[in-house]
């Protein structure tokens, strides 16, 4: 398997990355204890874009850290390294499902990660 050279964000984002619906800056969070629904991400900063929020899409724009963003992930629409994360309780996907998303949400790239990748990458030889 071959890594390519694919540059990886930095992380915490500086400065706020804008929102790719309505290009305003985003405002940065932290999952609270409140939220049962992403209680794994607990204390997880994050970027929503208030004025999306609710309107015309749920305002996400993405997470502040490095968690789930390895040099072997595909790249983005942005050309930096993805991240993988995982689909929580209520989206599309289904909980624990996961995926690669951009790892700054600079663009809507989004691939399911395949399930064989969790097992072997290795081809069988003939
Ligand atoms: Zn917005
Ligand atoms: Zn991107």
């Amino acid at each position: 398997m071959t890594i390519k050279n694919i540059p990886i964000p930095i992380f915490p984002l500086f400065p706020s990355p804008k929102c790719r619906y309505c290009n305003k800056t985003s405002t940065r969070h932290k999952v609270s204890t409140g939220n049962t629904n992403i209680i794994a991400n607990k204390g997880r900063p994050y970027y929503i874009c208030e004025v999306c929020n609710g309107v015309s899409s749920s305002g996400w724009v993405s997470w502040d850290d490095k968690i789930g963003i390895h040099v072997s992930n595909p790249a983005c629409d942005c050309g930096v390294v993805s991240r993988r994360d995982t689909a929580g309780a209520g989206t599309k996907m289904g909980k624990g499902n996961k995926f690669f998303t951009c790892a700054w949400g600079g663009c809507g790239f989004f691939r399911a990660v395949p399930n064989v990748l969790e097992v072997d990458t290795t081809l069988p030889s003939s």
